[in-house]
């Protein structure tokens, strides 16, 4: 079992990604300071260390410089905010495995995470979904509903993802939120129906079923 440590101080994202990653087969651990981050890490028992940037105590920067000088071969893969573009480059330039903008997708964080373990078996068997003859590829981000393949956004790759996991489940617009745009969602939003909207003019309009007052379900064709 690959594990993983998860550096973030924020209680509700930690508990968020490192539950969706255990719940992805992963051994999770966590730290929620950058001195406790960097100690862990240096144990060099992690196949990936998932890093947010704005730590008490220690930044996220001074976290992955540390990491990397004792294990240069360490994968991080740093979290931010959108607005740090300036730290994106330096983090790169530290050598960060990958990079993803806060607020994220759970499902493309998983997606990067198993893309980035490249463990044997892991990576094919779920960054690529499959339903009936849909198929849906989370890291090129492409579906294919027996029509050919047709390129998603991240986000319609999210919701479709969320989908997919459930053929044939009503999925509710809650749930779906909650999956796809994570903790930063609005409840009153339509957003999921727009998506849905999308995914419906890209692979079909029978491809997803409208539950009134319930949600969506997959038909897989
Ligand atoms: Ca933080």
């Amino acid at each position: 079992m690959a594990r993983v440590l998860v550096v973030e101080d924020e209680p509700r994202i930690a508990s968020f990604v490192s539950r969706a990653l255990s719940a992805d087969g992963l051994a999770v651990d966590e730290a929620h300071d950058g001195v406790r981050a960097l100690d862990m890490a240096r144990t060099g028992a992690y196949e990936l260390i998932v890093l947010d940037l704005l730590l008490p105590g220690m930044d996220g920067e001074s976290v992955l410089k540390g990491v990397l000088e004792s294990r240069p071969d360490q994968p991080v893969l740093v979290l931010s905010a959108l607005s740090d573009v300036e730290s994106r480059v330096r983090c790169l330039e530290l050598g960060a495995a990958d990079f993803l903008t806060k607020p994220f997708a759970i499902v493309e964080l998983l997606a990067r995470v198993h893309a980035r373990l490249r463990a044997p078996g892991s990576e094919g068997a779920r960054t690529v979904l499959r339903a009936g003859r849909l198929s849906l590829d989370l890291v090129r981000r492409e579906a294919d509903a027996g029509g050919g393949s047709v390129a998603l956004s991240a986000r319609e790759a999210s919701v479709l993802a969320a989908l997919v996991r459930r053929p044939g489940q009503v999925v509710s617009r809650q749930l779906l939120l909650s999956e796809v745009w994570g903790y930063s969602f609005d409840p009153g939003t339509n957003v999921a129906d727009v998506y849905v909207g999308r995914l419906r003019s890209k692979l079909g309009p029978d491809l997803i079923e409208t539950v009134r007052h319930a949600g969506y379900r997959l038909l897989p064709p």
